[in-house]
């Protein structure tokens, strides 16, 4: 059997009468920009995450950078990020004009270390970027509270994330601004690009819309500066049709991670942290071992695909290396970095290729060159 890492072919095919009918709609409209399904879609979208306004850009980088322009975030401002996200995160911060700092995460939640946090903060501090990496949704009470002593806006990065929770907030509403991609591999995915930044605070959500805009309040009038960031109809549209099912994949990406949870136990291969308190979109199943090239390898061997989200952290890349020198600890990310594996986990698999997958991280976990490694199992956790 193979099973592939993904296959966006599956969940497309699924609802292809839905999807055909909802393009289908924007084309006999012809109306294509900023009309009735992208209005629709932003109201449903709020009211799924239990926020007052969403706002439809073109990308999630975008949603990170207008979330950080509507809150006057610019040039001579820092703003902390964690070091292990990918760098479109980076890319929206430097593009707002400020100056991304980074800091370490948990050494096995991989989200933002509230300790490194705290030391990366700078007197130009202006804005926090909590990523919730996998579809984990980040600390998030000790980190509000430390925000709001500051007096530091946050920006969630929900990229991965759509509807995680902690305890019973979800992802976009525990920060002043929340920043969503629809990339199509994401747990809710366009047929190509979009995003939106959801918020309940009725003076950010009306800078957005003129950010996105060209800070075009009425034709050609324009009281402000802005770009140009929309979600256009059709993919408004093609969400629309499948944010319904949003819930239900995530629940089946929860199944799956159980059943891959049960296949680790007592092996060498440690399965992705859990916190009570914190529901997991499993956006990604990332497994950990210090012996992650090996056990890529087997699993390639076995017709499993894997990725490593990432090989290295955001310091780690020859265009970003400056970022590292600011003098804050990142051995977690770095940790990270050497010993991440992604398996393939997305709604579609069936049960016979999830069974084959854990069949197949068993047996690498616990057999082979290098392994066992005295039945590591991962730490207890709390929080
Ligand atoms: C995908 C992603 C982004 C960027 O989203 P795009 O829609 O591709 O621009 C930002 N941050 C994280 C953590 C992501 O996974």
């Amino acid at each position: 059997m193979r099973v592939p890492f993904a296959d966006l072919s599956r969940g497309t095919r699924e609802l292809r009468a839905e999807i055909d009918g909802a393009i289908g709609r924007v084309l006999d409209r012809g109306w294509f920009v900023l009309g009735e399904e992208g209005a629709a879609f932003e109201e449903e979208f709020a009211a799924v995450v239990g926020a007052k306004h969403a706002v439809g850009v073109a990308s999630g980088t975008d949603a990170i950078e207008l979330a950080l322009r509507a809150l006057d975030v610019g040039p001579g401002d820092d703003v902390v990020t964690q070091a292990n996200t990918c760098i479109p995160t980076i890319s929206a911060i430097e593009r707002s004009g400020a100056r991304p700092v980074l800091c370490d995460v948990e050494p096995e939640g991989g989200t933002v270390s509230l300790t490194s946090l705290e030391r990366a903060l700078t007197s130009a501090t202006r804005a926090i970027v909590p990523v919730h990496l996998y579809g984990q949704c980040g600390d998030m009470e000790p980190l509000r509270a430390l925000a709001a002593e500051r007096a530091i806006p946050i920006v969630e990065d929900c990229a991965q994330a759509h509807l995680a929770t902690y305890r019973d907030r979800v992802v976009g509403t525990m920060g002043d601004l929340g920043a969503f991609s629809f990339y199509p591999t994401k747990n809710l995915g366009a047929l190509g690009d979009g995003g939106a930044i959801v918020t309940s605070d009725d003076t950010l959500a009306d800078r957005l819309r003129l950010l996105r805009q060209y800070g075009q309040s009425g034709r050609y009038e324009h009281i402000q500066r802005g770009v140009n960031s929309r979600l256009d109809e059709v993919q408004a549209a093609i969400l629309r049709a499948k944010l319904p099912r949003l819930r239900a994949g995530n629940t089946r990406r929860n199944e799956i991670a159980a059943v891959y949870d049960a296949a680790l136990e007592g092996t060498a291969l440690r399965p992705p942290a859990r916190f009570p308190a914190r529901s997991h979109a499993f956006h990604l199943y990332v497994i950990r071992t210090p012996d992650r090239d090996r056990v890529q390898r087997h699993l390639a061997d076995r017709g499993v695909g894997t990725l490593i989200h990432y090989p290295r952290p955001v310091h780690g890349h020859p265009g970003y290396k400056d970022l590292g020198d600011a003098g804050v600890d990142l051995s977690n990310s770095e940790r990270m970095a050497r010993e991440v594996l992604s398996v393939p986990l997305f709604p579609e698999l069936t049960d016979d290729e999830v069974t084959y997958v854990a069949e197949a991280l068993r047996a690498v976990g616990t057999a082979g060159p290098g392994a066992p490694r005295r039945g590591r199992s991962a730490p207890a956790i709390s929080g």
